[in-house]
């Protein structure tokens, strides 16, 4: 059996209105870039183009797979964003406030079935920057390799057990938080810099890895002198990366010796890892030359298969029994998918039943203060009747009269208020 990498392209959608853009249309799978009325070039390459697509769309579209091959300890997967700086990769793996990146979004998968699946998490957090490891969760650590049983691995590297989404998500946090105020011109830094984000999880001596590779900006390096060491090491890696990939097809031994990036990569590159390429483009006609590059590289992705080789030659019942397999995995991942569209609808009723309940409490507040200002008019009414009963001028009467009519006014405004939280609670008058 052998796989292709899954490829996927992703435009960066929220420039799309910027003026100068280049014309790229989404076809299906296929990317038009629009040269003339006549011409243009189709990209039909990819596994899927996503433009408008939020994170969690993509998410769901395209990780499910991988989410249930981990879960259920069957696969190990390698994500990674390529793509020239500021085209989102740090956005799609990381998000923002209110647009979680797929990071998050597995973590939270992953902890929601802990219970159930009864797997233990580690995660660890690493940034090669420089050709210099650095432990994101502690950074006094000097992560270094080291030789165990002819297998390359990392020493002084945070591997933590980690046992709920919360506490996953506030050392994410811490860390993010330190990268950002302790390292100057961290936006410069980070676009030259691998962060890798590794999910480890393991049950009954069983190990699953799912690491998620946010690399440097793919430009070609900057001519600025002092730029010129970081820029060449950027090359170095993303260029080891690609030979370790292309080299999949064909050579028996890999070699991962060429840059940290790969070696660092080493459990996570093997053959019998799901690969999954995330290649992102401006929209932006300046970047042109770049986006073009990038389009180069996946379509050189798009063609390598993963050598998987099975061990014994199969019968044909063996054949069967496969195939049934294959679509019961098929099966269990398409109800994994149900299963998170399921809670994602549970979150929205839950978060319009906190809204109902709010407007509900806003209604019987309004009837609370409908029912004061009627007190207040009454009392106003039967003060100033005392008045003018004890002094009769007119000017008392028509003070009365000016407030009891500014009264009426509020009470007619507050009416109408309630009428309308009324309308509201019918509109939105599910059963729950
Ligand atoms: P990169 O990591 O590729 O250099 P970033 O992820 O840092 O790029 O994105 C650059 C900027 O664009 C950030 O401010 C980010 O929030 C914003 N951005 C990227 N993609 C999107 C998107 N799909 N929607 C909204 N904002 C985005
Ligand atoms: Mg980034």
């Amino acid at each position: 059996m052998a796989e292709k990498i899954k490829v996927y392209l992703k435009i960066r959608d929220d420039l799309q209105k910027e003026e100068d853009n280049e014309r790229w249309e989404v076809d299906k799978n296929n990317l038009k870039q629009i040269l003339s009325e006549k011409e243009e070039i189709v990209h039909n390459y990819f596994d899927r183009v996503f433009l408008q697509e939020t994170n969690k769309n993509i998410f769901e579209e395209s990780l499910v797979q991988s989410l249930h091959n981990l879960i259920e300890m069957k696969k190990s997967s390698t994500i990674f964003a390529y793509g020239q700086t500021g085209t989102g990769k740090t956005f799609l793996m990381m998000g923002n406030e209110g647009n979680e990146g797929i990071v998050k979004r597995f973590l939270k998968e992953i902890y929601e079935r802990q219970k159930e699946r009864g797997y233990k998490v580690k995660l660890s957090f690493l940034e090669i920057y420089n050709e210099k490891l650095i432990d994101l969760f502690n950074e006094k650590n000097e992560p270094k390799f080291y030789s165990n049983k002819g297998e390359l691995q990392i020493e002084n590297l945070e591997n933590k057990v980690v046992n709920s989404l919360q506490e996953s998500l506030d050392l994410i946090k811490t860390a993010e938080i330190k990268r950002r105020t302790e390292k100057t011109d961290f936006n410069l830094r980070s676009s030259r810099s691998h962060t890798i984000f590794v999910i480890e999880l393991s049950k009954n001596n069983k190990k699953e890895i799912l690491t998620l590779i946010d690399l440097a900006g793919s430009e070609k390096p900057s001519q600025i002198s002092d730029r010129r060491k970081e820029g060449a090491f950027i090359n170095k890696s993303l260029l080891a990366l690609g030979n370790l990939i292309t080299n999949m097809n064909e050579t028996p031994h890999l070699n991962y010796r060429d840059s940290k990036l790969t070696r660092v990569l080493e459990p996570s590159m093997k053959r019998e890892v799901d690969l999954i390429a995330f290649c992102l483009i401006s929209p932006l006609k300046k970047f042109i030359s770049e986006s073009l590059r990038t389009l180069s590289f996946s379509s050189r992705l798009s063609e390598i298969k993963m050598n998987f080789k099975p061990s014994k030659i199969q019968k044909n019942e063996d054949i069967n029994l496969c195939e049934c397999e294959e679509e019961k995995e098929k099966l269990k991942t398409e109800i994994l998918r149900k299963e998170i569209k399921m809670n994602e609808i549970n979150e929205e009723i839950n978060s319009l039943r906190n809204k109902y309940e709010d407007l509900l409490s806003n209604f019987i507040n309004e009837n609370e203060e409908k029912d004061l200002l009627k007190k207040r008019i009454q009392n106003l009414e039967r003060m100033i009747n005392k008045i003018t009963e004890t002094f009769p001028q007119s000017k008392l009467k028509d003070i009365f009269l000016i407030e009891k009519g500014l009264f009426n006014l509020k009470m007619e405004d507050l009416n109408k208020n309630i009428k309308n939280a009324k309308k509201i609670k019918h509109e939105k008058s599910y059963d729950f």
